[in-house]
């Protein structure tokens, strides 16, 4: 087994709410982008305190552990594609491993990966969810520091392939959530998949720094209106939160 290294920020050893089922969680350290909105600021420098090297077989046998209650594994960050040789050894040990090869191979990213990158976890992975925090370029430039044509690549590879559990929309009331916004969204999401599953997320302040906390949370009447909206626009599958 491969003894590549990564850097973890934290492990969670059951959440349904990082993929389907109950998943053995994985927070890599280190994020390209800088969101104004993120809930876990810790895990953007490349390098923390907190983080802690962990090899492959490390990692896997923590999976071992919690295995038979298990559905799957999800790589989550930070940014878990900026580690990605890490990733795809995690994952293929996982796939080689005759009591964990059962589990589902998740990965959380916010879609900055290059298709080179893609092209070697697709062998290994099972499914993406990848964060879409604005269609529009000069928006989306605002909100994480970083251009998203990356992010729409990834989404249309990673769909081509199979691969793509659902694209999440983080909306935040007064700033992405304008009925111009949501229908030129869905359209765009539309013509990747018209099936696409769409995961709508509220905005809200917990663990977000002090730029991010001067927008006011949603409230579940927004979300709700958010998600008629895409539905109107001819989304199929979306899901509110
Ligand atoms: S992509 Fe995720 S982890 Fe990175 S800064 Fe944005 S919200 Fe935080």
């Amino acid at each position: 087994m491969s003894a590549t290294r990564g850097l973890i920020a934290d492990v969670i050893r059951f959440s349904a709410v990082d993929g389907p089922g109950n998943r053995f969680v994985v927070f890599l350290q280190g994020c390209d982008f800088n969101c104004l909105a993120c809930h876990n600021p810790h895990t953007i420098p490349a390098g923390s305190r907190a983080a802690r090297w962990r090899t492959v077989p490390e990692l896997v046998a923590q999976v071992r552990a919690t295995a038979p209650f298990l559905s799957g594994v999800t790589v989550s960050g930070g940014e878990a594609t900026r580690q990605s040789e890490f990733l795809r050894d995690f994952f293929a040990a996982l796939h080689e491993n005759e009591q964990l090869a059962r589990l589902t191979r998740y990965v959380d990213s916010n879609g900055d990966a290059p298709r080179s990158v893609w092209d070697t976890l697709l062998p290994v992975l099972d499914k993406a969810m990848i964060d879409l925090k604005a269609l529009d370029p000069d928006l989306h430039i605002r909100l994480t520091g970083r251009p998203n044509d990356h992010v729409l690549h990834s989404i249309r590879h990673l769909a081509a392939h199979g691969k793509l559990h659902e694209v999440r929309l983080l909306l935040i009331p007064g700033v992405n959530d304008d009925d111009r916004t949501l229908t030129a969204t869905a359209a765009w999401l539309r013509d990747v998949d018209a099936g696409i599953r769409v995961k709508v997320i509220g905005f809200r302040q917990h663990g977000v720094r002090a730029a991010g906390r001067r927008w006011p949370e949603a409230t579940p009447e927004q979300v709700a209106g958010w998600a008629d909206t895409l539905s109107a626009a001819g989304l199929t599958g979306i899901d509110a939160i």
